[in-house]
């Protein structure tokens, strides 16, 4: 099955290359074969997709969700439901990101397997979704940011328990390896200015993740947590909220990607209080608001990678919203538009390391594409309204957008 997609605006995942015109995508069975001049010999097809007039992108990719999370106020929810439960309801908010326009989401952590296992389902083809990678439970110390009332993360104490722990998610089939290195918002009785897991535990784990092929992402918002982590040479700072110049160096000298997740807090301290969520967890998120900015435009500053995630499930950070990040990076980061359009993009793509074929408009990438009505060049909010994604190709296929 050949297909051709014919654009006249195209942003191929490559910073450096920009925005290119004219061109056609010759797919063929879901993946790029080739891009071609328009002013070349057209090769035949079984399908011709007119996209001109709109702008096309390759999926978009979320580096942090929590499907199994409801983005309500109610944060002891998932402790009391069902993890069976959750699974069929991650299924729904799945559908909505891929939508969206999101193609690929990583999801960074619930209290079991469940999202493993409707990555599993939707590879062999029962439901429908879009490319799930998932983290199964979060590594944490006891009484770490995963290990409250509130969640029910894997908790470890020392570097051979830590080991064992990350051969528990492989062998449950996880895909990443999430670990919390600080305190965090969601977390009664920690700080998130302090660092949490040893930096043996890391080592630790990184090894033993790496040695399998697995990345490790790691919660981190505490400077020493994140210092910490980026020495052990995790792969991606989750949060990044209180970085300084010295920090700033280590994960760029390790050659890291950070994944601020902007949305989370502003959305918890702005609709949090009338909505009933507890009164901690909005301070938390509210003094995080101010120092995440500062954090994103320091991280700029000194040339570190930054890639898109949006903890959405985090309270009134609703799954198919994902876009609100694309504004905020923008707002309250400095980022250009097409700078955040690459984190989830070309960045995105290269933290999820080469053997994920996503993320770029190239020869031997998935056909995931994004097509969309208006400039989010000229002006980022296109990309906050889901009406504005006119067409998403998920492997050469349409998804269901309505
Ligand atoms: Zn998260």
């Amino acid at each position: 099955m050949k297909q051709l997609i014919k654009t006249d605006y195209m942003f191929k995942g490559d910073i450096e290359e920009g925005i290119t015109q004219d061109k056609f995508i010759l797919v063929e069975n879901g993946t790029i074969r080739e891009i071609i001049d328009n002013s070349g010999v057209i090769p035949e097809a079984d399908e011709i997709i007119d996209a001109r007039g709109l702008k096309v992108f390759p999926g978009f990719i979320d580096l942090h969700v929590h499907l199994s999370a409801t983005a309500g106020s109610n944060l002891a929810q998932s402790i009391v439901e069902k993890n069976e439960y959750s699974a069929l309801r991650a299924l729904h908010y799945a559908k909505k990101s891929l939508n969206a326009g999101f193609t690929t989401l990583r999801d960074l952590g619930s209290n079991g397997y469940q999202i493993i296992a409707l990555k599993e389902a939707i590879r062999d083809k029962w439901v429908k979704g879009p490319r799930i990678l998932a983290a199964g439970r979060p590594l944490t110390e006891t009484g770490g940011h995963g290990d409250s009332p509130f969640s029910n993360g894997r908790v470890i104490d020392g570097p051979v328990e830590a080991t064992k722990a990350v051969r528990e998610q492989i062998k449950a089939g996880a895909d990443v390896i999430k670990i919390h290195v600080s305190g965090g918002g969601t977390s009664p009785h920690d700080n998130p200015l302090e660092p949490q897991l040893n930096k043996d535990e890391i080592d630790a784990i990184v090894k033993e993740a790496h040695s399998k092929f697995r990345k490790v992402a790691a919660h981190a918002q505490s400077n020493a947590g994140i210092r910490n982590a980026a020495a052990s040479r995790v792969d991606t700072i989750e949060h990044a909220l209180f970085l300084d110049d010295i920090t700033c160096n280590v994960i760029r000298n390790n050659n890291l990607i950070i994944v601020p997740t902007m949305v989370s807090p502003i959305m918890t301290s702005l609709k949090g209080k009338d909505a009933g969520v507890p009164e901690w967890a909005i301070r938390k998120a509210s003094e995080a608001v101010e120092p995440h900015s500062k954090s994103v435009k320091m991280a700029k500053k000194n040339g570190l990678k930054i890639g898109f995630g949006t903890d959405a499930g985090t309270p009134f950070n609703f799954h198919g919203n994902n876009g609100k990040e694309f504004e905020i990076l923008v707002g309250s980061g400095d980022l250009t538009p097409l700078e955040a359009i690459y984190a989830a993009t070309g960045i995105a793509s290269e933290a999820l390391g080469p053997s994920y074929k996503v993320g770029k408009i190239l020869p031997g990438f998935n056909a995931d594409m994004v097509f969309v009505e208006g400039d989010p060049i000229d002006d980022i909010v296109v990309l906050t309204k889901p009406s504005n994604i006119k067409r998403v190709l998920l492997g050469g296929i349409d998804v269901d957008i309505k």
